[in-house]
């Protein structure tokens, strides 16, 4: 196998593909490489990048019971050598096929043992390659301290996938991995070693993620370890991924989970990180669970403001992130209107940004309701 087929095989394998390429020729490789290893991520500064997201093995002995390289299923295993993946992401680099490297790697020997060859890699980009642009490394469950520390001072992201919302729930995909010993430790790593960096290091930013659905879990769950973590761990996002199910998996025969639920829980993240929302005021339901059908933000306003509409000339910053159709920056464009005059119509908000079709069955202007009165149902 050359190197182009380990990258377009893992390329795949990262992405959660089950099936190994068919035999191809070598430029269908490559075509197939550029198609498929190739994915957008979010960069913290400059938005969607097309990156690398690879493994450095997906050989692995444990047995997380949603993932393709769990212990035991009939799959293709590649692993590299940590030259040989540095010098192909340098290539494909400077080709401008990628801006960005995801790495991350089945687990052999335990933890820390894998961990060795990824930092290898990053470290040879690095120093040989002098490659400066992003990075985002997977830290490994069992990561010793000094190995996340050396991880830090190399990537701009780390992440350490939580999977399960709580220990309980993490038993229910992941039986091996340890939730409060292995998982928890390193995302706090970064807020509480920060000094170790030193003043010309800039902290990576720390990710998660959570696998929703086969474990049974609430979306109070999700959301409430999510908020401890961005406040207590510096935390800069949380993913949600939709559980889909894997043939050869020992949850092969679960649902899908609805997408909706996916971006409900993104809908309540935001609230959470940007609108000053406290997890007990979000619209569960008595299992936990967020309304599919309506937004989170509306569904608390169609309980909360129905009956007692915002005055928008008088509403502090936190009341008026509460209004549908109003966001950071609207509110900060409400409060410099204020300043220099009254608001008193729907086109004065419109030309603010506001989304005046959410926001008007909500809001008082100058004292009345406004112009538009829409209904309460039907958003
Ligand atoms: S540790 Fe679990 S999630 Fe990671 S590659 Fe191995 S089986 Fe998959």
């Amino acid at each position: 196998m050359d190197v182009y087929e380990k990258v377009t095989t893992l390329g795949q394998a990262a992405a959660l593909d089950c099936e190994g390429p068919p035999a191809l020729t070598r430029a269908e490789r490559k075509a197939q490489f550029i198609d498929q290893s190739r994915v957008y991520v979010t960069h913290p500064q400059r938005g969607k990048i097309p990156v690398l997201r690879t493994m450095q093995t997906s050989a692995c002995e444990r047995n997380c019971y949603y993932c393709p390289f769990q212990a035991g299923r009939d799959y293709r295993r590649v692993s590299f050598k940590p030259e040989e993946l540095a010098a192909t992401f340098d290539q494909m680099q400077r080709k401008r096929l990628v801006e960005g490297l995801f790495l991350s790697s089945g687990i052999v020997g335990g933890g820390v043992k894998a961990m060795d060859p990824m930092l290898d890699t990053v470290e040879i980009l690095r120093r040989k390659y002098e490659y400066h642009g992003y990075i985002h490394l997977k830290i490994m469950p069992g990561a010793e301290s000094a190995q996340i520390e050396r991880a830090a001072r190399l990537a701009d992201r780390l992440s350490i996938n939580l999977e399960g919302a709580n220990e309980q729930r993490l038993l229910a995909l992941a039986p091996k991995k340890d939730f409060w010993q292995e998982l928890l430790p390193p995302l706090y790593w970064v807020r509480q070693n920060q000094h170790h960096l030193g003043p010309w290091v800039r902290p990576p930013s720390i990710t998660t993620q959570f696998v929703v659905g086969p474990a049974g879990e609430s979306d109070r769950e999700l959301l409430a370890t999510a908020h401890m973590l961005y406040r207590e761990a510096n935390l800069a996002r949380a993913y949600y991924s939709p559980f889909n199910p894997i043939r050869g998996t020992v949850l092969e025969n679960l649902p899908k989970t609805p997408l909706m639920r996916e971006h409900r829980l993104y809908q309540a993240d935001w609230l959470l990180r940007f609108y000053g929302f406290a997890v007990h005021e979000l619209p569960f339901d008595e299992q936990g669970h967020l309304p599919l059908n309506l937004d989170p933000k509306l569904t608390w306003a169609k309980t909360h403001l129905s009956q007692r509409p915002t005055e928008i000339n008088r509403a502090s910053r936190a009341e008026l992130l509460r209004i549908p159709g109003i966001g950071p920056k609207t509110t900060e464009a409400i409060l410099a209107a204020r300043r220099v005059g009254t608001l008193s119509n729907l086109q004065q908000l419109k030309q603010l940004g506001v989304q005046t079709g959410r926001a008007a069955p909500f809001i008082l202007l100058n004292g009345k309701q406004t112009e538009y009165q829409l209904p309460l149902t039907g958003f």
